[in-house]
């Protein structure tokens, strides 16, 4: 926001803040939140640095910017643009009252959105056809540089308290910028890792298996732009490689998933998703429990869960192993695992999050295809010494866990279930996928 010669920063904890979803959970876990308040705190020392107080408030947005409105005229507000229903909502409001001074700015992605080579109601429904089509003839815009602010004069105005992080169980990530540039330069110039990351990603246990970065993306302490400028540089620097080119094909699916919210919207939160697939999920609160609590029987599943729940994050390849089983050994509901997801990841990001769990269970814009992630074969593939599973298992032979499901006999019956609606819905045969 800016007035002649005043340029504030304000951030506003809305009602979502402390909400409780219908499952009886926080809608924003503890750990996010400590690094959301960490990142606070972080981003407030870097605008006093520019000379921007960072002012902070509770209640609606549209209340806050009333007030500051009576302090003096508002000549602009800007901010970055959500497709999600909720902060279009919140934005709405505040261009009700602000009317022509709001400016939205596309900082989320990638590729800014006025620079793909289609509308995004013509957005490609394939992943791999999106790809290709943007990586034929692209561009990537630069950070902006901003202009250097007026120095703030001091008004009498309560710059409010950012809320103490110290109750809230913390995650491997500290928040804030500076961590993050601090991440990027662990990750590509301090130990190399990105040289390697095509190879080691698909790890399960280490912290430098993969980049991430997603934390400090998803709540916005760098950009995806940012780091792919830095990768550049890498490349000019030490050279280019199938790795090097793998983390941006990474953050392309960032992008994909972002504006598959953008074109569908609420679809997106659709029990039968994208593709209107009417299945007969369950909702059996004793198996839901036992997923989210790690004590599912299966050590795979439940060593990723228990990771999830006590730092906030698990990798990508647990990630689909743990939604694989939800839905296709499970047969729950898949928005109860991405709610879940919601409140516990620490980078959760709408539109990642809904895609990739739509996309898991089936429902999602690719090929209509029961999927089945098989535990052996992973753990075989991924996990072959075990060292996951003992890490966040180490009482495992003493808890001696019941496997709540046949894994075999579950797969088949959900299977069934699964083909009888596609075909329903096509009206005719089609080839489903196989165990992998
Ligand atoms: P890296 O492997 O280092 O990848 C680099 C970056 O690319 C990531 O930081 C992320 O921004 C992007 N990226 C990589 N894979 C994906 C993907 N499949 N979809 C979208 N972006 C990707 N990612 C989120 O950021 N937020 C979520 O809420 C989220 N929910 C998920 C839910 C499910 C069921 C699954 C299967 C995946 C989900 N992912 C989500 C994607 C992925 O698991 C994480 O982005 C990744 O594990 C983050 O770790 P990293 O930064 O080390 O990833």
């Amino acid at each position: 926001m800016s007035a002649p010669g005043v340029t504030v920063g304000l951030f506003v904890f809305n009602e979502h803040w402390n909400a409780v979803t219908l499952q009886g959970h926080p809608k924003i876990g503890d750990i996010r939140k400590r690094f959301i308040l960490e990142s606070l705190d972080d981003l407030r020392v870097q605008l006093k640095k520019l000379g921007i107080p960072l002012i902070i408030r509770h209640g609606s947005v549209k209340t806050a910017i009333n007030e500051l409105a009576s302090l003096g005229e508002i000549q602009s507000v800007h901010f970055s643009a959500e497709p999600a229903t909720e902060e279009q909502t919140e934005a709405a409001a505040v261009e009700s009252v602000l009317r022509g001074k709001c400016h939205r700015h596309e900082t989320y992605t990638l590729i800014h959105p006025q620079d793909l080579p289609f509308s995004i109601q013509e957005l490609p429904n394939l992943f791999t056809t999106f790809r290709k089509a943007v990586e034929s003839d692209w561009h990537i815009r630069s950070s902006a540089q901003l202009p250097k602010p007026q120095p703030w004069p001091g008004m009498d105005l309560d710059l409010g308290e950012i809320p103490p992080v110290a109750d809230l169980a913390r995650s491997p990530f500290p928040g804030g910028e500076s961590a993050s540039l601090g991440r990027v330069k662990h990750y590509l110039w301090d130990t190399n890792r990105l040289r390697t990351y095509k190879e080691t990603r698909n790890g399960m246990l280490l912290l430098d298996d993969s980049s991430k970065f997603s934390p400090y993306l998803a709540q916005g302490c760098i950009s995806a732009r940012s780091i792919y400028w830095e990768i550049k540089r890498y490349e000019a620097e030490r050279g280019a490689n199938d790795s090097t080119y793998w983390l941006i094909f990474e953050l392309l699916w960032r992008d994909f998933f972002r504006f598959t919210l953008e074109r569908f919207g609420a679809k997106l939160f659709r029990r039968s998703g994208l593709q209107g697939l009417e299945l007969p999920w369950s909702r059996s609160a004793e198996h839901l429990e036992a997923w989210r609590t790690g004590r599912t029987g299966f050590p795979l599943v439940d060593a990723a869960m228990r990771e999830l729940l006590a730092t906030g994050y698990t990798s990508n390849r647990s990630r689909q192993i743990i939604a694989s089983f939800f839905t296709k050994n499970l047969g729950l509901d898949w928005r109860l695992g991405a709610e879940w997801f919601e409140s516990q990841l620490v980078d959760y990001e709408v539109g990642s999050n809904y895609g990739n769990w739509q996309y898991a269970a089936g429902v999602g814009n690719d090929a209509r295809e029961f999927r089945l992630f098989n535990l052996k074969k992973q753990a075989q593939q991924y996990d072959p010494d075990g060292k996951f599973v003992k890490y966040w298992l180490p009482n495992l032979r003493s808890e001696n866990l019941p496997e709540i499901v046949n894994f075999d006999q579950s797969a088949r019956e959900n299977r069934i279930k699964y083909e009888r609606a596609a075909l329903a819905m096509a009206g005719k045969s089609k080839p489903f996928g196989r165990h992998r």
